[in-house]
């Protein structure tokens, strides 16, 4: 390994076992634990300082300065520049909102619109870093198993591949559970022609059974336990503070379901921080759904800590056995983020405690509100993506949050994917909203902005118009 830049290497300290890059791994060989993508610093041409990215921005004809990810390239080299897989992910905004800070008390929120990438997720950001290794190692399939985003995001990357691939297209496979699926997200899969497997079951049987099968049949796996996914979502966190003049801000929010993101955040500012490119280093706040809620238990009950990587696993098994003996399956409308088991738990824990960070947690109630709140600004989110916004609310209520710090949210999807309960939420009153979303513990809609009905009559038009 030691003439390459990147390599794979086991995320357990007390393993630290090595892989080259070129090695197709889901968990460590000798261990058992998640991977991380590794660098040679040393060796890596590196900026002297974050705003030389910038000059990037005068060559954008060139599709890896064009792209927010591989703009940031030195802090990801894994690949060489000939083999990168990109369909011009990242092109994403951070934006000040007046209503969310009033909603939130927070003077100086922002939010991070990742809905505005190319399958209208963050997902687009691993997902280029993912297909770019799956090229490298000449993968002719690629599978994952999804509640919606990752299917949509892969599947777009494996029917625009044909252009990078000598005119072939990477096949694609989805496995999706039977229950909750957003319908935005499933017409991607099937629009942009991926073989879609619906397995009678929820997120984490499909995710175990494409483990099994891309293992037996040879098929490249792109879910988030792929590490090369993570390394294309850290450079969220770059755009953030490109976005913020290369300042640091104080808190970096976001909903947590499988946990990728927060790892590959919390990896992006070690990183920086340990190259000197940053002086300090924001705190992390993981937002579950409260009914899917593995990880607010865990870190806030159980008390479950990295703890330099020996953290109490057997903690975690038990919890997970007492979890399946309750038959407490998670349920929230958050589909996004309506996870038992989060398959990067112990990189997220590692990034909790590189960044000093909390797990949050907001009923659909609140979350619903939130995504109101968002909208009305001119964002349309996902339900799970206001899960930040409503976990930031409640992280000020409790003072963990000051007023006078400085906030960005990550709105990690968009409002299309989800259009029905959208709709639900602003039309629906009184029983037939209970009857629709009343499952999820949601009886009201204050932030409503409700159709008006009126006949086709231009008298009651006028007077609908009068107020
Ligand atoms: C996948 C996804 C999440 C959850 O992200 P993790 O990295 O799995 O924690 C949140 N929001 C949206 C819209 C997603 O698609
Ligand atoms: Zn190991």
């Amino acid at each position: 390994m030691k003439n390459e830049t990147a390599f794979q290497r086991c995320a357990n300290p007390a393993c630290g076992a090595t892989y080259g890059i070129r090695e197709v791994l889901t968990a460590c060989q000798r261990c058992g634990a998640l991977v991380d993508i590794a660098y040679d610093w040393e060796r890596t041409p590196l900026p002297w300082k974050l705003s030389d990215f910038e000059r990037k921005w005068a060559t954008r004809n060139n599709p890896l300065h064009f792209s927010g990810v591989w703009r940031f390239k030195e802090l990801l080299n894994f690949a060489p520049d000939n083999q990168v897989v990109t369909i011009g992910e990242g092109q994403t905004l951070l934006r000040g909102e007046p209503d969310v800070a009033a909603y939130t008390g927070v003077k100086s929120i922002r939010l991070q619109y990742e809905g505005l990438n190319p399958s209208g997720s963050f997902k687009d950001n691993g997902m280029t870093a993912g297909f770019t290794h799956a090229r490298m190692v000449g993968a002719k399939k690629v599978a994952c198993a999804s509640t919606g985003n990752t299917s949509a995001s892969m599947a777009a990357y494996a029917s625009a591949s044909a252009e990078v691939n000598e005119g072939r297209k990477l096949e694609a496979v989805v496995f999706v559970g039977s229950g909750r699926i957003a319908m935005g997200k499933l017409s991607q899969a099937l629009d942009y022609g991926a073989r879609t497997i619906q397995i009678k079951g929820y997120f984490d049987d499909a995710m175990r059974r494409v483990t099994e099968v891309s293992q037996s049949l040879g098929i490249y796996l792109l879910n988030s336990v792929n590490p090369f996914r993570l390394e294309g979502q850290k450079a969220i966190m770059y755009r953030v503070l490109e976005a913020l003049n290369w300042e640091v801000p104080d808190w970096i929010v976001v909903p947590g379901g499988n946990l990728g993101n927060s790892s590959a955040f919390g990896k992006a500012f070690k990183e920086l921080h340990d190259l000197g490119l940053v002086s300090r280093l924001p705190r992390l706040a993981v937002i579950n759904a409260a009914g899917a809620n593995t990880l607010y238990r865990l870190y806030n009950t159980e008390k479950l800590r990295w703890n330099g990587g020996h953290y109490d696993r057997a903690k975690v098994e038990a919890f997970y056995a007492q979890m399946d003996a309750e038959h407490r399956d998670a349920n929230t409308l958050a589909s996004a983020i309506e996870i038992n088991r989060p398959v990067n738990l112990s990189k997220c824990l590692r990034a909790l405690e590189w960044l000093n960070g909390v797990v949050g947690e907001a009923t659909d109630q609140e979350i619903l509100d939130a995504k109101a709140i968002v909208g009305r600004g001119g964002i349309g989110c996902e339900p799970t993506s206001a899960a930040s916004v409503a976990g930031v609310k409640r992280l000020v209520a409790d003072g963990t949050i000051g007023r006078d710090e400085r906030v960005v949210c990550v709105i990690t999807g968009h409002q299309l994917k989800a259009a029905q309960t959208t709709v639900q939420y602003h039309s629906l009153t009184g029983s037939k909203l209970r009857k629709e979303l009343g499952e999820f513990g949601v009886g009201s809609n204050p932030y409503a902005n409700k159709p008006i009905q009126v006949p086709n009559e231009l008298p009651a038009i006028l007077k609908a118009l009068e107020s």
